[in-house]
């Protein structure tokens, strides 16, 4: 017998075709049989009249930063009240495996702050750690640059031989164990040293095992468009398909470029086989560490040794010039963490006036303070993110880790994107707008991601594909996270499954951890 029986849906299948009304059923972890609208239907031992509510393949997220999250109990709430049911982690240069000789001292001082045992060093034993605990959804990772480097190298702006070699092991074990693909994260150390062609070997390796290449970029301001040509030419070189990473043109000279950047990305899509494309989040603020916007120098050698140097009048003034070279509008730049009540949620402006410093000395109190302040920097422009998001190729990213409601206050506080990115997508694009139909809305979170991340069975509403499902109301699909306000649970999800266990039943969410880790297949 058929464990559910879902009638009376509005179904999306997750390809982009028109709905249809009908019935689904789900047996042990699959789509077992779908019905139309005029066919008798089996008995079920749960059956659930949807009265017409929407159903959809779960979403996928392509971008959950690090993967350290998973450690709170219900870290996933917050995307799974978002109608999210995978999500894919190590972007933008970190990931938490494989964790090699140099890495293990900053390991363990991040397990000693987030209170996580870590116990492992290679892929295969970090997936084992969550396995054994157990997941609220689907989980997959990428291998980060970041990670490698600072793993193999003894000094970050320099490598030998045998450190690079180092990195393409580790790589290859990584793909062999499971990885999706490699990310960089060019803007932060240790990637940030690293030259084109050390990306072009460890993607190569990706490749090799199916893989893809995800890339925070090197600029996302004024040289975008060099960073999407070094993006390029590294998915040419290594024949790998690439992903732009929250794709942006920050700060508002910038403004307006990414109209440009989507017709290079049509150019190349036509002459290549491997593919680019692009994820980006609904929002017009990133959310970053303040120490992206010093000189990267000063960031070599150790967090100890920048507080320091963050004392020398002479590096406050080269920062002043760095913030004037960029023109950087640190009155839109506001404060997020709580944990200094003197300065949340004013911006910078507003502090260097209160405390009487200059906008570089604001910045270099902040940081002697808290090398790990973050930020809230509203710097995109809206026309750009709906060019971005309605071009075909554009999937959709919460670009934030699984975060527990009631999180402690060691591991940050989130952008509104972690709570309500989907939702908002959803919002904003088919029904405030209409730049988008709703098909093609959930062709980009299902099927899109699914594909381009080889995840098989999974992301379409198909007899034999995983029961990842989603059933909502699509007039109550809402938002409810503000960047004052984070975390709160976004609306309209009624009903969720994972691998065809019933996790949210009538938007109330239950205990189980029926979530899979998911390997590549080569
Ligand atoms: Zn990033």
């Amino acid at each position: 017998m058929l464990n559910f029986l879902i009638k009376n849906a509005l179904i999306y299948n997750g390809l982009g075709e028109n709905p249809f009304k009908g019935s689904i059923g789900i047996k042990n972890n699959l789509i077992e049989s779908i019905f139309k609208e005029e066919e008798e239907l089996p008995n079920a031992k749960v059956i659930i009249d949807a009265q017409e509510l929407t159903l959809t393949p779960g979403f996928i997220d392509t971008h959950a930063s690090t993967g350290f999250g998973f450690f709170f109990p219900h870290a996933a709430d917050h995307k799974l009240y978002q109608g999210i049911t995978t999500e894919i982690f190590g972007n933008c240069g970190t990931s938490p495996a494989p964790i090699d000789k140099h890495l293990v001292p900053t390991m363990k001082k991040l397990a000693t702050e987030l209170d996580f045992d870590f116990n492992w060093r290679t892929l295969e034993e970090y997936f084992a750690v969550l396995e054994k605990m157990g997941v609220q959804f689907n989980v997959a990772t990428l291998t980060g640059h970041s990670t490698l480097r600072g793993g193999a190298l003894k000094e970050w702006a320099n490598s030998s031989n045998e450190e690079q070699v180092q990195m393409l092991q580790s790589m290859k074990s990584s793909m062999q164990e499971g990885s999706l693909g490699l990310s960089t994260g060019l803007i932060y150390a240790p990637g940030c040293f690293a030259n084109t062609q050390e990306i072009i070997e460890l993607a190569k390796i990706a490749k090799e095992y199916g893989g893809v290449y995800a890339s925070h970029i090197r600029d996302e301001r004024d040289k975008l468009e060099e960073a999407i040509e070094e993006t390029l030419i590294i998915g040419e070189k290594a024949e790998i398909n690439v992903l732009v990473s929250h794709l942006k043109a920050a700060e508002k000279r910038n403004f307006g470029k990414i109209e440009n950047v989507l017709k290079r990305l049509n150019d190349y899509n036509k002459s290549h086989t491997p593919q680019a494309k692009i994820d980006v989040y609904p929002y017009t603020a990133v959310s970053t560490k303040l120490r992206a916007f010093i000189p990267k120098k000063f960031l070599e050698g150790g967090l100890s040794k920048v507080k320091e140097r963050l004392n020398s009048n002479k590096v406050v003034d080269e920062i002043a010039q760095y913030i004037i070279d960029r023109d950087y509008d640190l009155s839109q730049m506001l404060i997020i963490s709580n944990d200094y009540a003197e300065w949340e949620g004013k911006n910078i402006q507003q502090i260097a006036d209160e405390f009487n410093w200059s906008l570089a000395e604001t910045i270099c109190e902040i940081l002697k303070r808290d090398t790990d302040m973050w930020i809230v920097y509203h710097c995109i422009d809206q026309a750009d993110i709906d060019k971005a998001i309605t071009w075909p190729n554009a999937m959709i990213c919460t670009d934030s880790w699984s975060h527990p409601i009631n999180a402690p206050k060691r591991i940050g506080v989130p952008h509104p994107r972690s709570y309500g990115a989907f939702t908002k997508f959803l919002k904003r694009y088919v029904f405030d707008t209409n730049m988008l139909s709703f098909e093609e809305a959930i062709r980009k979170i299902t099927s899109m991601p699914a594909d381009y991340f080889n995840l098989k069975g999974r992301g379409r509403i198909e007899e034999g594909y995983k029961a990842d499902l989603v059933l909502f109301d699509k007039k109550k699909i809402k938002p409810m996270a503000t960047y004052a306000s984070p975390c709160k649970l976004s609306k309209g999800v009624e009903h969720l499954w994972v691998n065809g266990v019933h996790l949210i039943k009538s938007g109330v969410i239950n205990d189980a951890k029926p979530g899979r880790i998911l390997r590549n297949h080569h």
